[in-house]
């Protein structure tokens, strides 16, 4: 979440409103203490791969060699620092190489051509929350005039149900797709994930779900109450060191997911904490 005093607008984006949905405070320490958050093997292997399908939708390269260029990209993330977290780092290069192949031959040939790669956004999303306008802003991997795309890389495959009923990053995009007129005969924006399972095996995934207003109008609706809920915390001088509501109740709270874990959660919790005794 950013603020622009001179515009009035609170800018929000679909990744910051997923986290903070999770844990208010993790938000808060997004915001604050952005220098705490590293890059972890799961997310280096993501940007890699990304790098790779990139190029191929720029027709910078042939589609053969999308995983020489995602490999490039690993290499040079592992010279700025990735943070091990559950995987072995001698596998990050062939599963690299493995999911962007997946995404040649399973995602790339269900793809439309002649939309718009890496496509910058921001919207009004029409809520005023105190004195400021909600935005929301972003970049979308793909628009096209049928429909969005998002490639994921994933430990495992996608839930349809989970996706339709919940995404934020859908329901985010679909906003700016319906103020562009992008929408189906049913009034609907098709947004598709193309999902790249991290195995050596090279599976990939499509997963079609469908954004209405009634989508959009919800999660800015959840927007509105978060960023309503940070502005009554903010201290008079326009600081954020108030703490926000520390949700310890998802996955994302330990020592391994959590970048603020050391001067939140870790304050209090050690791992002998944790130990289970006797059963
Ligand atoms: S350690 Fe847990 S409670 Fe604290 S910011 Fe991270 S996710 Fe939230």
């Amino acid at each position: 979440m950013r603020i622009d005093e001179e515009t009035k607008r609170v800018y929000v984006r679909q990744s910051w409103l997923g986290d903070s949905m999770l844990c208010q405070e993790r938000g808060r320490r997004m915001i604050v203490s952005p220098e705490f958050r590293t890059t972890n093997d799961s997310a280096a292997m993501g940007t890699a791969v990304h790098a790779g399908i990139e190029a191929v939708m720029r027709g910078v390269i042939d589609p053969r060699d999308a995983h020489h260029v995602s490999v490039k990209k690993l290499d040079q993330l592992r010279d700025e620092g990735i943070k091990v977290t559950n995987t072995d780092p001698s596998t990050w290069e062939d599963l690299v190489r493995s999911m962007t192949n997946a995404w040649v031959s399973g995602i790339y040939p269900e793809v439309p051509l002649g939309g718009v790669s890496e496509k910058k956004f921001e919207y009004n999303s029409g809520a005023v929350v105190g004195d400021y306008e909600l935005w929301f802003e972003g970049t979308m991997d793909y628009s096209h005039e049928s429909g969005l795309w998002d490639w994921k890389t994933a430990a495992r495959k996608y839930s349809l149900l989970e996706k339709q009923t919940q995404s934020i990053q859908a329901s985010v995009y679909a906003g700016h797709a319906l103020s562009e007129g992008m929408v189906d005969e049913d009034g609907t924006v098709s947004f598709t994930f193309g999902v790249m399972i991290r195995t050596m095996k090279g599976d990939s995934q499509l997963v079609r779900i469908k954004r209405s207003s009634a989508h959009v109008m919800w999660v800015t609706e959840q927007a509105k109450t978060l960023v309503g809920s940070a502005l009554a915390l903010r201290s008079q001088d326009g600081s954020w060191n108030r703490s926000w509501l520390k949700n310890d109740q998802h996955f994302l709270c330990s020592d391994r997911w959590c970048p603020w874990w050391s001067v939140c959660k870790g304050v209090f919790i050690q791992d002998t904490d944790n130990q289970l005794g006797e059963q």
